[in-house]
């Protein structure tokens, strides 16, 4: 049973600690809420990035596998 909790899940940040955050500058996103801004979370039981959609928390997308590392070699990961 997965736990719901995500313990294990790290979101990207600015050096400050903010999440960072990025927006389709001309559609909303694919998650259907209607938002138009989502940051990643990372999640380190299966070494996958998400796409997290910022306005109701769903997953959009994972990042393939051959750029999770470079994502990771940018800003602060922290376990908000
Ligand atoms: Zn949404």
């Amino acid at each position: 049973m997965k736990s719901l909790s995500h313990a294990k899940r790290l979101t990207q940040c600015y050096e400050s600690g903010n999440v960072w955050c990025y927006y389709d500058a001309d559609a909303t996103n694919s998650c259907g809420c209607g938002s138009n801004c989502y940051h990643y979370e990372y999640d380190e039981d299966e070494n996958t990035i998400y796409g997290v959609c910022n306005g109701c928390n769903k997953e959009i997308y994972k990042v393939a596998p051959e750029d999770t590392d470079k994502w990771l070699s940018e800003g602060k990961w922290l376990n908000k």
